[in-house]
């Protein structure tokens, strides 16, 4: 039996409960997950060239130039192209959206819209990190990462969900993908 594969992105800003609701997503829908920062903090703990080159620009919450996040990614999903899988934190700018459609087509992209202020009090902070880096990551994301949604937005790809709770959020994110997931045999 020939099954097809699905492969959605997920986006959102920081604070949006992206992390809560993709995990929940690739259990409960058997996909694989592919978060470029993982993927970078993985290269960085490695030492890689690609390591070296990020970690400067993830320190300092801006973004890891396209070029070289692109060939990261890309290079990934060369190893996934008959699994299903859920990609996020990729891709973060219009560039790297084409460059990703130039390569590998995508059947949904689900967009967390959280809270829409700055205000910090929404925001999930990681241990390491300052305020100053959060507050880069929330600029990068308004300045390059919200165009991205245009962009699949004109190609009619794009599906958003308005919530600041999880726990309200994901019923709706969970009856949306099982109208859109193949089953699985
Ligand atoms: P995240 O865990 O998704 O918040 O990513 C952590 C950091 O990795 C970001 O603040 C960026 O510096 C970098 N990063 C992750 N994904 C990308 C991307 N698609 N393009 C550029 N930089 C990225």
């Amino acid at each position: 039996m020939i099954s097809r594969v699905f492969r959605a992105i997920i986006l959102g800003p920081p604070g949006s409960g992206k992390g809560t609701i993709s995990s929940r997503i690739v259990k409960d829908f058997k996909l694989t997950h592919l978060s470029s920062g993982d993927l970078l903090r993985a290269q960085v703990r490695g030492k890689t060239d690609a390591g070296l080159k990020a970690s400067e620009y993830i320190e300092r919450g801006g973004l890891v130039p396209d070029q070289l996040m692109v060939d990261l990614i890309l290079n990934e999903l060369k190893g996934l192209s008959s699994v299903d899988w859920l990609l996020d934190g990729f891709p973060r700018t219009v560039e790297q959206a084409k460059a990703l459609a130039d390569e590998v087509g995508v059947d949904s992209v689900i967009n967390l819209k959280g809270k829409d202020d700055v205000t910090g009090e929404l925001l999930t902070q990681r241990d390491d990190d300052k305020p100053e880096t959060v507050l880069a990551r929330l600029r990068a994301y308004q300045n390059l990462t919200s165009p991205v949604t245009d962009f699949y937005r004109d190609l009619d790809l794009l599906k958003e969900f308005t919530g600041t709770e999880s726990d309200k959020i994901w019923p709706e994110v969970q009856k949306y993908l099982s109208t859109v997931v193949p089953p699985k045999s």
